[in-house]
């Protein structure tokens, strides 16, 4: 089983014990008080969890490098001795760490940004300032001192990080260097930069430290390096010492998906492969490798010779682990929505995982085995009802989990069944796995009436009975036409050619998707590469063509009653995905609408005091939702105490990573 990510890989000085590198993430941990502690107990809970290498989160080689004003940087004693908390730890577990070197360049989030020409990146408010020839010179200097610190710090080796739109990947780049010097002009001289940051490293620090050089080999935007050129790139960086060479694909202003939960598993180890035969130092794959049987595949279609995986090992720190015994189908799986990784990292909040809180949060949120056993009732298996379940029996209760319907998941059974969302049937599948071991009794098809709960001997009783749909007001709000989100995706009624949706939040989005979605061939990622413009043979710098998205079989129309644009609620890293999706299938997104009636004709809204007729075979309603209280209150009658849990609580800004989180946190105390 997985006898090729599980075989060790030798470095020559050194031995990695598997295949697996534990990608960079930034997770803002480094910029807390008390950060650093927290970070060596959350690698160390991962090294545990047999990651072959662990890559640290961006660390900036000098201040004006760093992701935004305070953010974490390695260049002094002090500093030092503050890593020394995460390389001890790690090593303690018997794990391998390197730490990542990352000058943000034109990307960093302060006034003090420095780039080779002064051109304003699209997706930053900071203009950098143009680097002389002595900036540049220290610059070199300063990465090598990093390195030299990073060393002294206990770290295994370092990953220069030349990729992702980043300084390095700037210098390279014709986009954003328009130097006239010896550091612009030709390639040849676009490159001397990272050239001498690797020679410079390996230099300074000997022939048995890790160099990881990630290299950028599919920028995804205009005026972006060529294939020619890459390969020109990797094989300099090999001939200068580097060990490893890791894949970077995309820039973050590049308007292509790159890891969100629409881009298929493995879409882009293709990029890893075409550079295999052309250097002999390992490469790794990387993006939405999040399975070990996708990571295998990888490595046996000759892709890599390592995986990166990030977010998988935020979602699950012993994935691995899990892995060697056999035990794949009990792994918490990354389902790649970005909202408490990624989003989290945008707003500089601490990162974590929606399906796993206690990511980044180890020393916070324990479970720990209950000293005194309770009998507890939940009611309701969606997310809320699934992880308290889980969390309730892990610590030694005996749990009993009812459920209306016939299959657990609540709705999340309905997310997986939108296009580009399937990933969230992993999450339905942990629980299954995981409930039945921990031995909780499930029982299916079963409503739960308060009188039944009369006499039953529970220490709690916990409801995640989760919402209902909010229902139209309008006139014709029971007219024929007029169906919920609910029966579209589970397929109670066949949509006809032309739809209005009433809300445009995240379920409007979703079912604006669904209903918009062509199947077109059963290859997934040729689907993609060719909906989003990913030119798969190269043939332009930067690896980018014309998009070609599938046509819509329906004409949409997505309303909403507030004014400003659409998608604005939506995730923050994502958001502009789901958004140019369905601008690109022609969806017309209507703001400012005053819903009027619904009949035989269509619907009748107003816009502006403008009346007009959406004359739509369907109007689907995604108006929100509001909690379902009716358990709840008749307990409360019945004196019978309950306690309220996921959207049976709250529906308002309700999402999952709310849902789960707090029923975490609730069974861990209970
Ligand atoms: P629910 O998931 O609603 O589960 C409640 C469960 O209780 C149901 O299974 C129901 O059958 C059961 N039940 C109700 N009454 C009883 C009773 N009396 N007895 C027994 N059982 C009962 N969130 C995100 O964070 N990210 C997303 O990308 C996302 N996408 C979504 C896409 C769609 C199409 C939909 C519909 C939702 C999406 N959500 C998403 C929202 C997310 O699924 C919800 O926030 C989450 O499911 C709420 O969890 P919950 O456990 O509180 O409630
Ligand atoms: P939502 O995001 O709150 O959106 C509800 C929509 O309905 C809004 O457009 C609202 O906007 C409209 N609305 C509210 N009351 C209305 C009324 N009385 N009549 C007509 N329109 C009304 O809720 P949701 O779309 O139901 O999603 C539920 C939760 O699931 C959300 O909180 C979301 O976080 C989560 N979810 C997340 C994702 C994701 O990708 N992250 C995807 C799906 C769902 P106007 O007032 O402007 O009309
Ligand atoms: Fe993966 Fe979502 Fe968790 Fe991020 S929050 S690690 S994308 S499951």
């Amino acid at each position: 089983m997985y006898s090729h990510l599980l075989s060790p890989l030798n470095l020559g000085f050194t031995t990695l014990k598997n295949r697996v590198l534990m990608g960079s993430m930034h997770t803002n941990l480094e910029e807390i008080p008390g950060g650093f502690e927290r970070a060596a107990v959350y690698y160390a809970e991962r090294a545990k969890g047999q990651v072959g290498l662990i890559v640290t989160g961006g660390i900036a080689p000098n201040l004006e490098g760093c992701v935004a004003a305070h953010a974490a940087k390695l260049t002094t004693l002090e500093e030092v001795a503050q890593h020394r908390l995460i390389t001890d730890a790690v090593h303690a577990a018997d794990g391998k760490i390197c730490m990542q070197i990352l000058h943000t360049g034109r990307y960093g989030y302060h006034p003090k940004t420095v780039a080779p020409s002064p051109i304003q990146a699209p997706i930053n408010f900071f203009k950098p300032r143009e680097m002389d020839g002595s900036d540049i010179l220290r610059t070199i200097d300063d990465y090598v001192q990093c390195a030299v610190l990073a060393k002294d710090a206990g770290y295994d080796g370092v990953e220069i990080m030349g990729s992702e739109g980043y300084l390095i990947n700037q210098f390279i780049a014709r986009r954003t260097n328009q130097r006239e010097d010896e550091w612009g002009g030709n390639y040849k001289n676009r490159i001397k930069f990272p050239i001498q940051i690797v020679q410079k490293t390996r230099e300074a620090l000997g022939p048995n430290f890790i160099i990881i050089y990630r290299l950028s080999m599919l920028d995804l935007v205009e005026d972006g390096s060529s294939w020619e050129e890459v390969v020109v790139l990797a094989k300099e960086i090999e001939k200068v010492g580097a060990t490893i060479i890791n894949t970077g694909i995309g820039w973050h202003e590049a308007r292509v998906p790159t890891i969100a939960t629409m881009v298929p598993r493995k879409a882009f180890a293709w990029v890893t492969k075409k550079l295999k035969a052309e250097v002999k130092i390992p490469l790794v794959a990387v993006n939405r490798i999040n399975s070990p049987q996708t990571a295998e595949e990888v490595l046996e279609e000759g892709c890599a010779d390592m995986v990166s995986m990030a977010r998988p090992f935020l979602a699950d720190p012993h994935l691995v682990f899990k892995a060697m015994e056999n035990r794949a189908d009990e792994i918490n799986t990354c389902i790649a929505c970005n909202q408490a990784c990624l989003d989290h990292t945008f707003q500089l909040k601490i990162s974590s995982c929606i399906v796993n809180p206690q990511a980044c949060h180890e020393t916070e949120l324990k479970y720990i085995p209950t000293l005194q056993p309770k009998s507890i009732a939940i009611v309701g298996a969606g997310p809320a009802g699934m992880a308290f379940a889980h969390i309730a029996a892990i610590r030694g209760h005996q749990v009993t989990l009812y459920e209306d319907s016939s299959r657990i998941g609540g709705q999340f059974n309905l997310a997986k069944e939108i296009p580009g969302k399937e990933e969230y049937s992993e999450t339905i599948r942990y629980y299954e796995v995981m409930l039945q071991k921990h031995h909780v009794n499930i029982l299916l098809n079963h409503k739960v009436h308060g009188e039944e709960l009369i006499g039953k001997k529970y220490d709690h009783i916990i409801l995640a009975n989760g919402i209902k749909p909010r229902n139209l007001d309008i006139i014709g709000a029971n007219h024929p036409k007029v169906v919920s989100y609910t029966d579209v995706l589970q397929q109670k009624v066949i949509i006809g050619k032309s739809v209005a949706i009433i809300g445009s939040g995240g379920i409007g989005f979703d079912v604006a998707e669904y209903l918009t979605h062509h199947p077109t061939s059963d290859d997934d990622i040729a689907n993609f590469l060719q909906e989003w413009g990913v030119d798969h043979n190269y043939r332009h710098a930067g690896g980018i063509s014309k998009p070609m998205p599938t046509s819509s079989p329906r004409e949409v129309f997505l309303l909403k009653r507030s004014g400003g644009k659409h998608g604005s609620t939506l995730g923050k890293t994502t958001g502009w995905i789901h958004k140019a999706s369905l601008i690109s299938k022609g969806v017309k997104m209507l703001s400012d609408v005053t819903y009027l009636k619904v009949d035989d004709q269509g619907l009748h809204i107003s816009i502006k005091d403008g009346v007009q007729i959406l004359n739509v075979d369907h109007v689907v309603v995604c108006a929100g939702q509001e909690p379902s209280r009716d358990l709840y209150n008749e307990l409360l009658t019945l004196g019978i105490s309950a306690q309220l849990i996921g959207g049976a609580d709250e529906a308002s800004e309700l999402d999952a990573k709310r849902a789960i989180n707090q029923a975490c946190t609730l069974a861990a105390s209970i």
